[in-house]
C-alpha cells in the first residue's frame, strides 16, 4: 500500500529524519493561510500517489502567500496522471545545493535489507540504475543489528558527500532503517535529499507498506487512500480475495497461491495473456466464486476466464455451483473453461455440463481451451 508524502514525512521525522516545515491544505485559501504561518517563499506540492508530479507540473515555488493561494488554486482539482489532486502540501522552500537518493529496500536474493544512495537524486532511481547503474552505491543491512556507523560512512563517500555530513547521514539512514522496521515497510524512500547550507534535508518522502503486515498496522491501514485505490482490488479485499490487476484479457479465478502462479505460467506457455492473478482461497464457496467472477468481468479487457480449482478443503461441486449461479447473474457472457479437480469432482462435472460450460482435465488441456476460445472470438 502507498501512503502520502504528507503522511511518509510525518513517519519519517518521528524518526529523527530532518523535514521541512509543512502542513497540508485543501483549498487555496488554506494554502494562503498555511504560508502566511511558514513565513517567506513556499513550495506547493500535490498530494497524489504518483511519482514524478515535479515533471507534471504538480510542484510549484511560490513567493508568498498570494502566489501560494493561486498556485493551490491551479494545481487543486488539477488531474495528475489521471488523479484529480485533492490535497496539497505547502512546505517552506529552501535553496538547494545539491540533490541526492537515499532509499531503503528489501534485496531477496540477499535477504537483507539493502540501503541504495546516488548523488543524482531528484530523477527518479528507475532511471538511474537503467541508465548509470554505477552512480547507484549499496550497502547491505546486518539482519540483527541493522546499519552501523561504518555503513553509513561507506554509503556517503561513495556518494561523495564530505566527511562533514557523516554525522547527519548516519542519523538519516538509521531513521530510514528505523522507519522501515516499525511500519512493515517495503521501500522507504527520499528522493531528492538536499544540501542546504551545509545540512541535510528530506525534501520528498515516500513509503510502500507490505499489504501482508498492514494487520498488525491498524493506525497505518487508516491512512489509505480510497479514492486512489484501485476499484478492482479494492473490491477483491472487501471480499477477502487475494487479486492482483494484471494487463491481459484471460481472467482467472484459482485457489492457492502457488497454483496461482503455475496456471499464469501456463496460460503464457500456450500464447494467452493473464488478466489478473486471483487466489480465492482455500475453501472458497459459491459465493466467493460468484465476487470473483463479478470483479474480474468488470475488466471489459476480459474476453475468457479459466477456472482452476483444486479441491482439498474446497468441494469442487460448491464451485460448480457458484460458477454456474455467478454466471446467471453476469450482465456480459465471455467463454469460461473450467477445470476443477478433488473432493466431489464428478459431481462438479455434471453440473459444469448441465450449464454447457467448458470442462478439462488437465491444467495443460484448460490452457490451451482457452487460448483457442479467444482465437475464435
Ligand atoms: P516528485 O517530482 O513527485 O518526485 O516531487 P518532489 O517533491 O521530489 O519535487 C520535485 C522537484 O521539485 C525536486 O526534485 C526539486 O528539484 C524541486 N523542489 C521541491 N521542493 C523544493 C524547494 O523547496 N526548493 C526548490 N528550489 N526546489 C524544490
Ligand atoms: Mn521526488
Amino acid at each position: 500500500m502507498k501512503i502520502h508524502e504528507y503522511q511518509a514525512r510525518e513517519i519519517l521525522a518521528k524518526h529523527g529524519v530532518p523535514v521541512p516545515r509543512a502542513e497540508v491544505a485543501t483549498s487555496p485559501a488554506e494554502a494562503r493561510a498555511v504560508a502566511e504561518r511558514l513565513g517567506g517563499s513556499v513550495v506547493v506540492k500535490a498530494q497524489v500517489l504518483v511519482g514524478g508530479r515535479g515533471k507534471a507540473g504538480g510542484v510549484k515555488l511560490a513567493a508568498g502567500p498570494a502566489e501560494a493561494e493561486e498556485i493551490a488554486g491551479r494545481i487543486l482539482g488539477m488531474d495528475l496522471k489521471g488523479i484529480t489532486v485533492r490535497r496539497v502540501l505547502v512546505a517552506e522552500a529552501v535553496n538547494i545545493q545539491k540533490e541526492l537518493y537515499l532509499g531503503v529496500t528489501i534485496d531477496r536474493s540477499r535477504q537483507a535489507v539493502v540501503a541504495m544512495g546516488s548523488a543524482e537524486g531528484g530523477v527518479e532511481i528507475e532511471e538511474v540504475a537503467r541508465t548509470a547503474p554505477d552512480k547507484i552505491i549499496k550497502v547491505y543491512a546486518h539482519p540483527m543489528l541493522g546499519f552501523a556507523d561504518f555503513h553509513a560512512r561507506q554509503l556517503a563517500y561513495g556518494m561523495g558527500l564530505a566527511p562533514s555530513f557523516a554525522s547527519d547521514f548516519t542519523r538519516i539512514m538509521r531513521g530510514l532503517y528505523n522507519a522501515m522496521v516499525a511500519t512493515d515497510a517495503s521501500l522507504v524512500e527520499i528522493n531528492p535529499l538536499v544540501i542546504v547550507d551545509g545540512k541535510l534535508l528530506a525534501i520528498d518522502s515516500k513509503i510502500l507498506l507490505d499489504d501482508n503486515a498492514l494487520y498488525r498496522h491498524k493506525d497505518l491501514e487508516a491512512l489509505r487512500d480510497l479514492d486512489e485505490d484501485d476499484p478492482y482490488e479494492r473490491a477483491a479485499r472487501e471480499e477477502g480475495l487475494n487479486f492482483v490487476k494484471l494487463d491481459g484479457n484471460i481472467g482467472c479465478v484459482v485457489n492457492g497461491a502457488g497454483l496461482a502462479m503455475a496456471t499464469m505460467d501456463v496460460v503464457k506457455l500456450y500464447g494467452g495473456d493473464p488478466a489478473n492473478f486471483l487466489d480465492i482461497g482455500g475453501g472458497a464457496r459459491a459465493e466467493s466464486v460468484a465476487a470473483a467472477l463479478k470483479i474480474i468481468l468488470s475488466d471489459p479487457k476480459v474476453e475468457a476466464v479459466l477456472f482452476n480449482i483444486f479441491g482439498g478443503i474446497t468441494r469442487c461441486d460448491e464451485v460448480a455451483k457458484g460458477i454456474v449461479a455467478a454466471q446467471g447473474q453476469l450482465e456480459r457472457k465471455v467463454p469460461m473453461v473450467v477445470r476443477l479437480l478433488g473432493t466431489n469432482e464428478e459431481e462438479a462435472r455434471r453440473i459444469l455440463a448441465e450449464a454447457s460450460l467448458i470442462s478439462a482435465t488437465t491444467m495443460e488441456e484448460a490452457a490451451q481451451k482457452v487460448v483457442a476460445q479467444l482465437k475464435q472470438g
